[in-house]
């Protein structure tokens, strides 16, 4: 990429700011936490087969990128009606290939729009391979997806590197599952993969600090609220200053918790902060939105 399409790209959210105005929007994220909550329910938490299913959630997790995530929570039960269970070894007999075709069956229909073909195409080459070598790692490990937790107290940073070794995990999706388990630890959001570790394990329990995941929804609603409209959000999401930047906001908004942030962006994101026609007037989060009250500045 081209230095000027780089600066092209740059969000200064924070320049110009007073400091008030920063931790005026933090304490408010704190103090909606309790009542968002209760609103904004991530898909996986509502599939039943997730709970019932113990390759299930890590099948999800493992699909849930690019597409819309209700579609990649819902594969793993689609999958299971289809293979006539879901099993390492229903999934290893299928091979790489079986898998790629099933999985091209499922989305036919479902692409997202703004996906590109050949994003379509390396989607559909590397998740397979991704959920095949995962099942054959735990399978070498003698452990399931519920199993490979012990009956005790981790870290989220114990969680999270434990995640990471599995194939088709990468950073992002480590921290959302260390966060979901901790949320689910606190009582604050179920969680089906923690339901399944807590029957099995009735001590386990995620604790301790870890900094949000960042993706294109949490950094386009952070720019917003601090009133940047429009950038290409998916090359400012690996913007080091940014992802720094919203990592200390984290920590202003939620410092026991700063992972916190992630599932109040993620689903404002997704259910309200459409990108091309985001709406505002409905956003839990419009009292302290700088872009929305340019929007309505310009309109009246
Ligand atoms: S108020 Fe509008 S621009 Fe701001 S976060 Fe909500 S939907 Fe996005």
């Amino acid at each position: 990429m081209s230095s000027r399409s780089k600066r092209k790209n740059k969000c200064y959210w924070i320049k110009g700011k007073s400091f008030d105005e920063i931790k005026r929007k933090a304490e408010f994220l704190n103090k909606s936490w309790s009542k968002l909550k209760k609103e904004l329910i991530p898909p996986e938490v509502t599939i039943t087969f997730l709970y019932q299913n113990e390759y299930a959630p890590l099948i999800g997790t493992i699909c849930d990128e690019q597409v819309k995530a209700d579609d990649a929570w819902k594969f793993p039960e689609w999958l299971n009606d289809k293979i006539g269970g879901l099993t390492p070894e229903k999934i290893e007999k299928l091979g790489k290939r079986g898998l790629r075709e099933l999985l091209e069956e499922y989305f036919k229909n479902k692409w997202p729009s703004w996906m590109k073909e050949e994003d379509k195409r390396d989607y559909l080459e590397r998740i397979p391979k991704h959920i095949l070598d995962t099942m054959r790692l735990l399978k070498k490990e003698g452990v399931t997806p519920a199993t490979m937790f012990e009956n005790r107290e981790y870290t989220a940073a114990e969680v999270y590197l434990m995640l990471r070794r599995l194939p088709g995990i990468g950073p992002k999706k480590a921290k959302m599952i260390a966060k979901h388990l901790q949320l689910a630890s606190e009582d604050i959001l179920g969680h089906p993969w923690f339901t399944q570790i807590k029957a099995k394990n009735p001590e386990f329990k995620v604790t301790g600090i870890i900094t949000p995941p960042i993706d294109v929804q949490v950094v386009k609603v952070f720019c917003r609220i601090f009133g940047v409209k429009r950038r290409n959000w998916k090359v400012v999401k690996n913007d080091p200053d940014l992802i720094q930047d919203i990592e200390a906001f984290s920590m202003l908004a939620f410092p026991d918790m700063p992972a916190t942030i992630d599932e109040i962006f993620w689903n404002i994101g997704r259910e309200y902060c459409k990108e091309e026609d985001p709406r505002c007037s409905e956003c839990p989060l419009n009292n302290i939105c700088d872009y929305a009250k340019k929007k309505q500045a310009s309109s009246t």
